[in-house]
């Protein structure tokens, strides 16, 4: 049996004072949340979070690092930094980073592997743009992005990664795939899973991401394959990110 996921991705926002006030208010509302819960900060806030969350039933962990152990990388963080700041999980291959910095599927699966080899759980996100869905190429597009991280780090690593399905034309657009759209897509990455191996498909939690709000999460979370979410703009909002984790 999985256990949903709901992991908050605060891209750039925050401020030590807002950071507070959002996590005292999430953890205030946590004792009726089942799904596991974790946010993904900027590497600023780290120690905060930290700080803030040890012992509590929230994880916490970063928004991308360096594919590099270390060196002359400015401006990089690297795995074991964010392993210093007791982080659990870290997000790559976010849409953001492939389209704005660049990042290739082959990138994004040396970040996985990396991240693995730190002891960190990736999220790796996948999905696919507007006009890849227009032309009927998702499964194309989202099998092609899986096969980068399959081929380098094996189907085994699957076991300790999520993997978060992210419609680029949803993310931050207030426009959510539909519950049928999402779990089609879910169904075919865990059987394209599957296909490898049964045991490792049937535990890996793959979350939807993409303008997942209050009002939409319960029918999303709902679907067979949809085992939590990937949050934007409501993990910003406590009462939205508490209803999400309690929808799941
Ligand atoms: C995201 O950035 O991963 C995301 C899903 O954003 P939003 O919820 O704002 O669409």
């Amino acid at each position: 049996m999985r256990r949903k996921l709901v992991a908050g991705n605060w891209k750039m926002h925050g401020t030590l004072t807002d950071n507070d006030v959002l996590l005292t208010a999430v953890l205030a509302g946590m004792a009726d949340v089942k799904a596991q819960v974790a946010v993904c900060v900027p590497f600023p806030y780290l120690a905060q979070v930290q700080a803030k969350l040890a012992g509590s039933a929230v994880a916490w962990g970063a928004q991308n690092m360096s594919q590099h152990a270390k060196g002359a990388y400015t401006g990089e963080v690297s795995a074991a930094m964010l392993n210093d700041f007791g982080c659990r999980y870290v997000i790559v291959g976010h849409s953001e980073r492939r389209a704005i910095y660049g990042e290739t599927d082959a990138v994004v699966a040396e970040k996985y592997a990396a991240a693995q080899a730190a002891g960190l759980i990736p999220i790796l996100c996948v999905g696919e743009t507007l006009s890849e869905r227009e032309e009927c190429i998702t499964e194309q597009v989202v099998g092609r992005q899986i096969d980068a991280v399959l081929a380098k780090s094996g189907v085994a690593s699957l076991a300790k990664a999520v993997i978060a399905y992210e419609p680029v034309w949803a993310i931050g657009t207030g426009v959510t795939a539909s519950p049928d759209q999402a779990q089609a897509v879910h169904a075919f990455i865990r059987g394209k899973i599957r296909a490898l191996d049964a045991g490792i498909a049937d535990s890996l939690v793959i979350q939807y991401g993409g303008s997942m709000k209050a009002g939409n999460a319960a029918e999303l979370l709902a679907q067979p394959d949809i085992d939590g979410g990937l949050i934007g703009g409501a993990a910003l909002v406590a009462d939205d990110f508490l209803a999400i984790c309690k929808a799941g």
